[in-house]
């Protein structure tokens, strides 16, 4: 035990020794004193408290009756525990000098609270060091109870951080620790009493905005060495968590976003790519499409020139066969019905004159249809027009004549 009451007020049995090992022989004097006339009592039970402090043991007090202690619940208290709160105890101490401060405060209730503090400005704060925490209605009570005095409460679990570092999945921890990560502002203090070091702890977790999925849920801790921290008289912890903890998150969101922009990016080529793929298949489709059509075409043409060379044939031997037929041109005069009918001037003839000269597609053969199916006088004015274009010097016509009259069987 460290604490016990001396005449209605509190002594602790560590102030006799500080942290550098320097005795206060004013303060044990009095404590000796005080225990060897019985006036030391247990704050729990009443008993007669002794103070102890040897060559060896730290100082400390204890049930003056064995029996007695072994049955009152302050002298279970365990070591660890006083350590935290003296931990605390003296940091805040150290902080604010004139705080008053007192380890295992009794409210007039009966509620205990493991440090009490009532700042110059007013401010009163408890601090709970819990070592486990298995009923949630106990919290919740006390909680309720410090709103309604207007006491602020800081809840800091006990804990090795070795332990913590191994666990660092949510429901992995202890209630207590997930209660307190969902309760106390996201925030979960843990206090390792020997390594005298205080975690701290909180969510991290990253929406993102567009698909409104979490991206990130997980429990982000910076240790800290109890010296390096400040405990405001408001119950917040004063240090660069909050700092460390933003800069982690920014880092890691941009570069999610970073990575997310570098695979639309990669997405976005891909569906070019693809789309460009698409493209040559299809032109290289339509190419082939467009080369087999003008194979066809070339077919058709093909066919279309053997037909006609065929009918030009059919034709020809037509011509024989009739010319063979009627004998004598003079014969035929007036005997074809209908032909004379037509209108003919020079101009007919010199039409298709011209377009046998020029080389017009059955322009030789309707010469030849002409003169064979007519008279004299057809003769006379096709031999007239050809002279006409034969005395001017034109070669090709001469050419054309002689073969006019020669499939007419005029020449
Ligand atoms: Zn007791």
């Amino acid at each position: 035990m460290q604490k016990c009451r001396l005449n209605g007020e509190a002594v602790y049995a560590f102030k006799v020794k500080d942290e550098n090992e320097i005795v206060d022989v004013e303060y044990e004097k009095m404590l000796r004193r005080a225990s060897e006339k019985g006036q030391l009592k247990c704050e729990d039970c009443e008993a007669d408290i002794i103070f102890k402090f040897g060559n060896i043991k730290i100082p400390h007090f204890a049930h003056k009756n064995d029996l007695l202690g072994g049955g009152c619940s302050y002298s279970r208290e365990s070591e660890e525990h006083i350590q935290g709160k003296k931990l605390l105890l003296n940091l805040i101490l150290k902080a604010y000098p004139d705080v008053e401060a007192e380890m295992r405060y009794r409210f007039y209730n009966g509620k205990r609270a493991d440090l009490y503090f009532k700042f110059n400005d007013g401010h009163q704060l408890v601090i709970e060091f819990q070592r486990e925490l298995n009923s949630l209605s106990y919290w919740e009570d006390k909680r309720e109870f410090y709103q309604s005095i207007n006491v602020t409460d800081l809840w800091i679990a006990s804990g090795k951080i070795d332990e913590f570092e191994n666990i660092l999945r949510e429901y992995e921890f202890i209630f207590q620790h997930r209660l307190f990560l969902n309760d106390n502002n996201n925030m979960l203090f843990v206090l390792d009493v020997e390594r005298k070091e205080l975690i701290i702890a909180s969510k991290m977790v990253v929406n993102d905005e567009e698909t409104n999925e979490i991206i990130m849920d997980r429990i982000f801790y910076k240790i800290y060495d109890i010296n390096d921290i400040r405990i405001l008289p408001n119950g917040t912890i004063d240090c660069e968590f909050d700092k460390e903890f933003k800069h982690s998150k920014d880092t890691f969101v941009q570069a999610y976003l970073q990575e997310k922009r570098r695979i639309k990016e990669e997405q976005e080529r891909l569906r070019k790519e693809l789309e460009e793929r698409n493209k040559k298949m299809i032109e290289e489709q339509k190419g082939r499409y467009k080369e087999e059509q003008e194979r066809v075409k070339q077919l058709i043409e093909n066919i279309n020139h053997i037909n006609n060379n065929f009918e030009k044939t059919e034709g020809f031997s037509e011509i024989k066969y009739r010319r063979k037929g009627y004998g004598q041109l003079n014969y035929k005069q007036g005997s074809k019905k209908g032909y004379n009918d037509y209108v003919r001037n020079d101009d007919y003839y010199k039409d298709k004159v011209n377009k046998a000269i020029s080389g017009h597609r059955y322009g030789i053969e309707n010469l030849v249809r002409i003169l064979v199916n007519g008279g004299s006088t057809e003769y006379v004015t096709i031999k007239e027009l050809f002279e006409i274009e034969i005395s001017k010097g034109n070669e090709k016509a001469k050419k054309v004549f002689d073969e006019v009259m020669k499939l007419s069987g005029l020449d």
